[in-house]
């Protein structure tokens, strides 16, 4: 398949501006084949978004981070899937000798001491083993959404990541609420994380995130004791 171009990338944010999450997953299926992959952290968009995978090309492969500082939650979700729809799931694990490198310096919970310390324990259990992740991809689907937050307001459902090797990003749920996730996942009996019964409105590292409150913020509960940034790992651009 020929590497996509920028202005086949900017035709395609055009040609899909007001497609349906499927018509854009089935878009994307058709033009990257084996060579795009689902990232999914369990939240909910991305369970959501794994059912319409699995109902339009199971070949879509699907790939977690397990920074080794999940909830017992987010495990079981991980294993509720497989079962459910008989995808497999690709996980990624930090490496070892780095995570140990971490800890042996700064503590087991370093995060909580420095934004640079919690950047630093982000980019080892996060921003290395997604590079090893989208390594050998062309394109990678994500569940954002623009009203998530305000960084996310001006995505496009397919866009140039320019923070992740120039690699094609596709957000099929760039304009769902969380309300139209959250019927989705009820109307066809998706298996959700039961963090979202908790109170929680995110998921993340366990140390990292707690519920929300009503009213807050949706990603309020992530790196809370933190005032400058809320972005998620994945899609945040890591300083060092
Ligand atoms: Fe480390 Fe917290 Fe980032 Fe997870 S969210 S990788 S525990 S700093």
């Amino acid at each position: 398949m020929s590497k996509i171009t920028e202005i086949e990338i900017e035709e395609a944010a055009e040609k899909l501006e007001k497609a349906t999450a499927q018509e854009v997953v089935q878009w994307a299926a058709n033009r990257f084949g084996s060579k795009i992959a689902l990232a999914s952290s369990f939240g909910a968009e991305d369970v959501a978004l794994i059912d319409i995978i699995a109902k339009i090309d199971k070949n879509i492969k699907v790939f977690t981070l397990d920074t080794g500082r999940l909830h017992q939650e987010t495990y079981n979700i991980i294993d509720a899937v497989r079962e459910k729809y008989g995808v497999a799931v690709d996980v990624y694990f930090p490496k070892g000798e780095k995570v140990e490198e971490l800890e042996n310096k700064n503590g087991v919970n370093p995060f909580y001491r420095s934004v640079e310390l919690r950047t630093l324990c982000c980019h080892i259990r996060k921003g290395e083993p997604l590079k090893r992740a989208l390594s050998g991809l062309d394109a990678w689907i994500t569940g954002l959404r623009k009203d998530q937050a305000s960084s996310r307001a001006s995505i496009k459902k397919v866009e140039l990541d320019t923070v992740n090797g120039n690699i094609v990003k596709v957000n099929p749920l760039r304009d769902w609420t969380s309300e139209q996730v959250w019927s989705y996942i009820r109307e066809n009996h998706v298996p959700y994380n039961k963090l979202f019964d908790q109170g929680y409105t995110s998921v993340g590292c366990a140390p990292c995130t707690r519920p929300t409150k009503p009213g807050e913020d949706p990603r309020a509960g992530r790196w809370w004791w933190e005032t400058t940034t809320k972005e998620c790992g994945l899609h945040y651009k890591f300083k060092g």
